[in-house]
């Protein structure tokens, strides 16, 4: 274990900050040590705030890719030992680039700026909404039965179809997006890469199909009884966290592959 650094120890001007500064002045944020601060305390809140920094983009204040991969695994690693379901849409406004195009790129910012402000508005406070990249959002919905999925899915789609965006004086522009979805594997570990693929394969689907429109993987449904789910099950050490967490390196030829749903 580390021991504390002795605040006496830290000598700010033998430090460069500059450049740590200058991204958190940008961010607007207070970049400098308050009267009488500890020098400890001030590195900290610098630490804190390019943490924070890293993880966002700067265009619309979501969660950025790196957000997002981060939220995607620590997702797999709940649902392999809770067994919950957790649906990622990925959601991709339809001919964005005749937005550009048509209307200049600072007008095509206010739009993804304008989606961005819609989707985190249309989800729960337990979800999770970031730019995925370039006009590509991702949703993350825990505790998001497949019963439920398609409704969201299509009520974010609706959300933003009704989207009027002004982008200059008497210029409002409408968009559509269309949205792709799959759930996060159950029992066994897969990778975040490999769930992204699944959804960004129905998104493509949702492409091809015409746009505005919604596409989810559903997840296969296989009943097992009480008794089959024992024989299949009682061999394995009980599911406290660890263990459970371990259950899918048994596997690994199944990782990524759609995982059948245990019904009692
Ligand atoms: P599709 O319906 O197939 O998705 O067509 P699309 O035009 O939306 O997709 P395409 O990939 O052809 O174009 C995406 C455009 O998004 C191209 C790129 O210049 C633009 N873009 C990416 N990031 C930004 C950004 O931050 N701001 C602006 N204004 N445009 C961006
Ligand atoms: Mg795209
Ligand atoms: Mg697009």
């Amino acid at each position: 274990m580390s021991s504390p650094i002795p605040p006496t120890l830290i000598d700010l001007q033998h430090l460069r900050l500059d450049d740590a500064r200058a991204l958190l002045a940008h961010a607007r944020q207070d970049s400098h040590p308050q009267p009488g601060e500890a020098p400890l305390h001030y590195l900290q809140r610098l630490i804190d705030g390019l943490s924070e920094l890293s993880l966002k983009d700067p265009l619309t204040g979501l969660g950025n890719r790196r957000y997002l991969h981060a939220a995607l695994e620590r997702a797999i690693e709940t649902v392999a030992r809770s067994g919950d379901a957790v649906l990622l849409l990925l959601i991709d406004i339809d001919h964005f680039k005749h937005i550009n195009d048509a209307h200049g790129h600072l007008a095509g910012d206010q739009v993804l700026q304008a989606v961005a402000n819609r989707l985190a508005l249309c989800v729960r406070p337990m979800d999770m909404v970031a730019r995925y990249g370039g006009e590509e959002f991702a949703l993350l919905l825990p505790n998001c039965r497949p019963a439920c999925g398609r409704a969201v899915a299509d009520r974010v789609r609706a959300a933003i179809e009704s989207l009027r965006i002004e982008v200059a004086p008497s210029t409002q522009l409408q968009v559509t997006v269309s949205i792709g979805g799959a759930y996060a594997p159950e029992w066994v570990r897969s990778t975040t890469e490999l769930w992204i693929e699944r959804a960004d394969l129905q998104l493509y689907r949702a492409k091809h199909n015409g746009r505005n429109q919604v596409m989810l993987e559903l997840p296969q449904q296989i009943s097992v009884s009480a008794e089959e789910k024992g024989l299949l099950f009682s061999h394995l050490p009980l599911p406290v966290p660890e263990a459970a967490g371990q259950l899918p390196d048994a596997a690994p030829e199944n990782a990524g592959t759609p995982i059948p749903r245990v019904i009692a």
